[in-house]
């Protein structure tokens, strides 16, 4: 299994593919290797990244068949499922790299600003669920004197939401905790640009 320093290099070697148009992922999806994997999965990282159509991450990261588990939720929010869902891989396949990936125009982020401007019962209580698990990280944000701008005000939101997915990941799971201290598991979070194409792994690694 690749540490999370191999892991983090080969997925930042593969954004600047993508970036380039230089991408290979079709070579690593052949027949040849969907049929290797029949045998077993061997990812080297769990992504934690949001639904958002424009933000997949096996293109953005350039790789192919088995080589990511893909956690993928409106916001990348972590609720029990989520938790689950990274402990199930880091145990059975031992992968030692977890990335909670956010983006720039992230729609739940730009709901939840919403919600705390202007308070509205139109919600599902389904879609609430989302908003409510952005919102504690979102709403210290609208405490200093002088709130930011709507563009620094929805950069920080986001940075802020991945950090407490992030946190929420490294502390709400005593599994997680014990393969962080005893396995070198590593939790790092990234945010993709939708203008430039960039992961910027900017928080943990
Ligand atoms: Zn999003």
């Amino acid at each position: 299994m690749l540490s999370p320093a191999e892991g983090l290099l080969r997925l930042k070697e593969g954004n600047r593919r993508f970036i380039s148009g230089a991408g290979h992922a079709d070579r690593l999806s052949s027949e040849a290797r969907r049929k290797e994997l029949t045998k077993g999965q061997n990812p080297f990282a769990i992504i934690l990244g949001c639904s958002d159509a424009r933000v997949p991450a096996e293109i953005i990261f350039d790789q192919g068949l088995g080589d990511l588990f893909v956690i993928r939720v409106a916001g990348n929010i972590v609720a029990p499922s989520q938790v689950g869902s990274v402990e199930f891989a880091a145990e059975r396949f031992g992968t030692k790299l977890v990335v909670v990936l956010g983006h720039t125009g992230c729609g739940a982020i730009l709901a939840t600003l919403e919600e705390l401007r202007r308070p509205t019962e139109g919600h599902s209580p389904n879609l609430r669920s989302i908003v409510d698990r952005v919102r504690p990280s979102v709403e210290a944000l609208f405490e200093g004197s002088i709130p930011p701008d709507d563009e620094e005000l929805e950069h920080r939101a986001t940075r802020a939401n991945i950090r407490a997915s992030a946190n929420h990941l490294r502390h709400g799971s005593q599994i997680l905790e014990r393969l962080i201290a005893e396995q070198g598991l590593r939790v790092v979070g990234a945010e993709y640009s939708l203008e430039s194409g960039e992961v910027d792994f900017f928080e943990g690694a």
